[in-house]
């Protein structure tokens, strides 16, 4: 956790005042120097041109080369903003945020002024903003109120090559709105070369093609299958610390708890070897580390030391770190994959494509030659790997996106214009889902719920507990509980005080589950003044909670623009719970007698996340947010509940089995089979609906 991170960090800047530090050649040139290095800065004026005469243009180049930072400017530079903002997408928060510090820092402004960003919950533009950075899901969700844009001159989809699902629609939703505003340049932008396909679906537009300086890498396969990817991770870099020549290592992993830790196993083996080795820097890369610990991988490794980078696959493509001469990759990623089985979306750990893997390799030949030492055999490289990623689009849940789009006015989903169409099971399933939480009627049309429920930027079972808060006079206390759900786990556990703060937790936990055990963290945190010092006393990420804080107030505001009401119940634990089951009645488990649960509605086995409240508690029913996948299926968030809640909330999904009658022995079964086979004409209705609004 967070701890182990400062520990490494304070590690890295103790070994920076003792070293005598000097900085590469690339800090001391002028940033006007620096941006000039850059491959891009050759193809300045022909880019500018082909943006003049084009409204649409694709843009290839080697990640590192300066499209994301450079191209804004240009455009910004040669008058662009004049009518309109020029706006740029990013996949990732992270790299909006990184890269509109960077390119304020270039401009001589401040973050918020002629450069901004805006991501979730978060945004920090200003009128005076001509250069926008933001995740591709806010711009989707800015054309919900504006549909041609109207507010942008230039929009750039960066990353394109990614395949995200709010890039998959707004390239159907760009392309759209530039043909009704001929004076809206549409540009797609993308480290790899599926370029071809993304020209022939914005009418054969041109292609450019900046030319990257990239030396050769070589590349080193496992001769066997590792067992385990992680040790041999690390032996890699060990051996490349001891080994090799100069150069800094890039390492990709999956995820946040996996790489903090590689941090710090390696630190303790550094710490082991002492003065024997060269002095090793040991840093972590991912999406929910702060923004001021972020930016030290940009800084230059002082002379005589190694610099170690563990980071996701965020260091793919999104963020260029200069001076990496050795790639270690075993191969994997994260993706979230939806699991029509069970109806949900899963993180999964799984193996890269050919394509992620030599974009990996490439990372190593950005300064001089590189190696690439791939954790994997060759053989598994020509023939287990899939030559490309899926896009997230055919293998995603796609309910939020659906409602969005028929909220846009969209209804005849077979015809909208995805550049690759998702599987007709996935969209159906979504519209199942959105029935059932009663956002669409049985024609397809979105009702009054679902039309609210567009405005609240977060999954559907979420904006429905939450209008529902509204009717039940509690909504104080559920954005309390929505905002927490929606930032990183608060509770930390140092592992030299692990017993201290496991005791710390249990004080907070509440007997019915884990989301009334987040209402209590955060009003006991509201009553204690927000104090830093509550944080610190039990073992609480300040940063997170502010964050929460943060999210609460934007709900709050969306919540009084509609002139809705924000009650508080002061924690009526049966009134939130009846709420919370409102949105997540589908994610609803009985105590099954064997061990653990099954889910009501088709009977999966999961058990009690070890660190919800509910852990090692007997309750018959209970609810919860998500599946978690590792040994077996998790449910964390869990809340229990009374299952005739399940009746009351959600009639058309549950009933009662025999043996309803007396209370202590409802039984309840789920009638979706049955909603299935006989709503088969309706289903496909609500897809084909071509009502559409003007
Ligand atoms: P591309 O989009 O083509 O991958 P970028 O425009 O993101 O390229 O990056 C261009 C250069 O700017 C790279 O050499 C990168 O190292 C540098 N750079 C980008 N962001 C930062 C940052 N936050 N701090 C320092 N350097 C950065
Ligand atoms: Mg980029």
């Amino acid at each position: 956790d967070f701890e182990t991170k400062q520990n490494v960090l304070t590690a890295w800047e103790r070994s920076r005042k003792r070293e005598h530090i000097s900085y590469g050649k690339r800090t001391n040139m002028t940033i006007k120097e620096q941006r000039e290095s850059l491959p891009v800065f050759k193809m300045r004026e022909e880019l500018v041109k082909a943006v003049r005469e084009n409204q649409f243009l694709v843009i290839v180049g080697e990640t590192g080369s300066g499209k994301t930072t450079q191209i804004t400017q240009y455009l910004d530079e040669e008058g662009f903003a004049a009518n309109g903002v020029i706006g740029c997408t990013q996949p990732r928060r992270v790299a909006a945020i990184s890269v509109a510090k960077r390119v304020s820092d270039e401009m001589g402004c401040r973050v918020g002024e002629e450069v901004g960003y805006t991501i979730r919950f978060e945004d920090v533009t200003s009128p005076k903003t001509r250069v926008k950075y933001m995740t591709d899901g806010m711009l989707q969700r800015e054309a919900l109120i504006d549909t041609v844009m109207q507010k942008y001159s230039v929009i750039m989809l960066d990353e394109a090559h990614e395949r995200t699902v709010a890039t998959d629609v707004l390239f159907a939703l760009l392309k759209k709105a530039a043909l009704q505003r001929p004076d809206l340049k549409v540009i797609i932008t993308s480290a790899t070369l599926d370029a071809e396909k993304f020209s022939a679906y914005f009418m054969d537009c041109p292609i450019m093609k900046i030319p990257g300086k990239t030396f050769p890498v070589e590349v080193l396969y496992s001769q066997a299958p590792q067992m385990d990817y992680i040790e041999s991770a690390l032996d890699t870099v060990m051996g490349i610390h001891i080994n090799e020549g100069e150069g800094d290592i890039l390492v990709f992993l999956t995820g946040q708890e996996e790489i903090d830790t590689c941090c710090e196993v390696l630190y303790e083996k550094v710490q082991a070897l002492g003065e024997s080795i060269q002095q090793l820097l040991i840093l972590p890369v991912y999406s929910a580390l702060p923004s001021e610990v972020q930016s030290k991988i940009f800084e230059p490794t002082p002379k005589g030391t190694r610099k170690v980078i563990f980071a996701t696959n965020i260091a793919e493509t999104s963020i260029t770190i200069d001076g990496i001469y050795y790639v270690v990759d075993p191969g994997f990623s994260k993706i979230n994959t939806y699991n029509p089985r069970i109806g949900m979306e899963q993180l999964l750990v799984s193996p890269i494509s050919r394509a992620q893997a030599d974009q990996r390799k490439g990372r190593a030949g950005r300064t001089g030659p590189g190696k690439c030492f791939r954790l994997y055999t060759e053989a598994a490289y020509r023939d287990e790997m899939a030559a490309n990623t899926t896009p997230e689009i055919q293998r995603q849940n796609l309910s939020n996106t659906i409602l969005m789009l028929k909220a846009m006015g969209i209804n005849d989903l077979l015809s909208f214009e995805f550049m690759d169409p998702p599987p007709r099971a996935s969209m159906l399933s979504a519209l199942e889902d959105l029935y059932h939480l009663q956002a669409i009627d049985d024609t397809g049309n979105l009702t009054k719920v679902g039309k609210q429920m567009t405005l609240f930027p977060m999954e559907p079972g979420l904006s429905k507990s939450l209008l529902t808060a509204v009717e039940n006079a509690c909504a104080e206390d559920m954005a309390t509980i929505i905002s927490m759900l929606s930032v990183q786990s608060i509770f930390y556990r140092p592992r030299d005080k692990s017993q201290d703060a496991d005791n710390k937790k249990i004080r907070f936990n509440h007997p019915f589950g884990d989301h009334l055990t987040l209402l209590n963290v955060f009003n006991r945190w509201k009553e204690s003044g927000y104090s830093k010092q509550f944080c610190e006393n039990n073992y609480l990420h300040e940063r997170h909670l502010k964050r929460a804080r943060d999210v609460k107030n934007q709900l709050s505001q969306i919540l009084r623009k509609l002139g809705l009401s924000l009650a508080t119940c002061y924690g009526d634990m049966d009134l939130i719970r009846k709420t919370l089951v409102a949105g997540f009645f589908k994610n609803a488990a009985k105590r099954d007698s064997s061990e653990g649960y099954k889910t009501i509605s088709d009977q999966t086995s999961v058990a009690i996340h070890p660190s919800s409240s509910l852990f090692g508690k007997e309750h018959e029913y209970v609810i919860y947010n998500n599946l978690i996948l590792t040994s077996r299926e998790y449910m964390s968030q869990v809340t229990a509940i009374d299952p005739h809640w399940l009746i009351e909330s959600a009639p058309h999904y549950y009933k009662t089995g025999d043996g309803g009658n007396s209370r202590k022995k409802a039984k309840i079964i789920p009638l979706h089979n049955q909603f299935s086979r006989d709503q088969n004409s309706w289903r496909l209705s609500s897809l084909r609906q071509s009502k559409e609004k003007a």
